[in-house]
């Protein structure tokens, strides 16, 4: 079993990121995928180039090939033409080519003259207007790599230019990971779902539909267990259900200490706990553990508050890095950059506040606004932030000062 020790009181947040991180084993396993369906997946293996690129010399511009030496005051005429697609010619002396845009520069030839710089005389021959360099205008083979060359680590992402790479290279198939499939269990009797009515202290479920939403962008296959009743029983019963299911379970309420919360005892009776409590505002109560399934790490569980910006923010922060390492990727570090506050606010809680702002560009400068209310159960000025100011436990903001900024952006893939 992974579980390290169990802190005490709450853990800073970068420690329990790079504990999560730590524990983030790469799903294992290998399969194939056709291109088109490749964005988002993980490549198994590292991919070097078949081909030098480009794989000939050829025009980088719509004009004229020809050989230099041979450009004299009486120009020279246009002897031949070459469209893209054209197979590899050669130039004939004394005479240049008409050449396209990708089009294969014909032998002989060590320049290509924008058409923009050309006129053309009555008896059809080619004048070049300005100077002319050899090699210009012409992207040689292999310029940019040969074969043999790495083109993506193991690991790699493979974003929509990823994939455009790989079309350029003849690659029709790539080798990638598993998906990872995650259990998904909103915790909550006073949970209903959208669309059914809703009596006086029922909630609708706004984790479920996050949750599933955030953990497809992510690329996870999600098995949606639905609402689950607050009992140590019923929690019991999902959590043997999923742990022998899924590669991670994530759920969310019940996680907060209080007699209706039952996660906690249920994740220890079941395995074990690494952490629980983290100096964040929103999302303190994450806990993080293991499900005993018998192999060596068991089934990882990440516990999210019930409050759904809490829950979103525990998922932005420390579960996301967490999937992106069992996905076998890269984990990088929170990008942050200083932004301007245009607001006051006390901050007193004793841990990190991660204030929901939108930025408004004055001057080309930006400077931060409080997006709405700051409730961990307010989703409106969640759900239209454009980041988070990071604020150190207990500092106030002061306006016109300068304070941590993290964009939301990054959280995305
Ligand atoms: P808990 O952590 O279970 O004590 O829940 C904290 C607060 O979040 C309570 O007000 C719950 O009603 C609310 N809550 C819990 N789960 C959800 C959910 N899935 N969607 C919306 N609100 C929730
Ligand atoms: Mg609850």
């Amino acid at each position: 079993m992974t579980c390290a020790t169990l802190a005490k009181g709450l853990l800073d947040l970068e420690v329990a990121r790079a504990r999560m991180i730590a524990a983030a084993e790469p799903i294992r396993g290998e399969e194939f995928v056709a291109l088109d369906q490749a964005v988002g997946r993980v490549l198994s293996r590292h991919l070097v180039a078949r081909l030098d690129m480009p794989s000939i010399d050829n025009s980088a511009m719509d004009g004229y090939a020809l050989c230099l030496a041979e450009l004299g005051e009486r120009g020279l005429p246009v002897v031949l033409r070459v469209p893209a697609g054209a197979a590899v010619s050669a130039l004939p002396e004394g005479g240049c080519a008409r050449i396209f845009t990708g089009a294969p520069v014909p032998t002989g030839a060590d320049c290509v003259i924008p058409q923009e710089r050309v006129t053309l005389d009555g008896e059809g021959r080619m004048h070049v207007s300005g100077e002319a360099k050899p090699g210009a205008n012409i992207r040689r083979r292999g310029e940019e790599y040969r074969a043999g060359d790495a083109l993506l680590p193991s690991g790699a992402t493979l974003n929509p230019a990823a994939l455009a790479m790989l079309a350029s290279q003849g690659i029709a198939e790539v080798p990638v990971l598993p998906r990872l499939t995650v259990a998904l269990i909103s915790t909550g009797d006073e949970l209903i779902e959208p669309g059914e009515p809703c009596l006086a202290g029922q909630v609708y479920n706004s984790n479920r539909v996050m949750l599933r939403a955030l953990l497809e962008q992510q690329g996870c296959e999600v098995l949606d267990l639905g609402i689950i009743g607050d009992t140590a029983e019923a929690l019991h019963e999902a959590f043997v259900v999923t742990r022998d299911s899924a590669d991670l379970v994530i759920c969310t309420g019940g996680v907060s200490v209080g007699e209706e919360d039952h996660v906690r005892p249920v994740l220890e009776a079941l395995g074990g706990l690494v952490f629980h409590g983290v100096a964040i505002k929103p999302g303190k109560p994450v806990a993080f553990g293991f499900l005993d399934d018998g192999s060596p790490e068991g089934v990882p569980l990440i516990a999210l508050p019930g409050n759904p910006v809490a829950s979103l923010v525990g998922w932005q922060l420390l579960a996301r890095p967490f999937v992106q390492g069992r996905q076998g990727r890269a984990v990088g570090p929170l990008q942050q950059f200083n932004v301007r506050a245009g607001f006051s606010r006390r901050g007193n809680h004793g841990r990190r506040e991660l204030l929901r702002v939108v930025l408004d560009w004055q001057g080309g400068l930006p400077v931060a606004f409080l997006a709405g209310g700051q409730g961990s159960h307010m989703l409106r000025a969640a759900s239209q932030a454009h980041g988070y100011l990071m604020m150190a436990a207990d500092t106030d903001v002061e306006e016109g000062h300068e304070y941590p900024y993290l964009p939301a952006g990054q959280f995305v893939d």
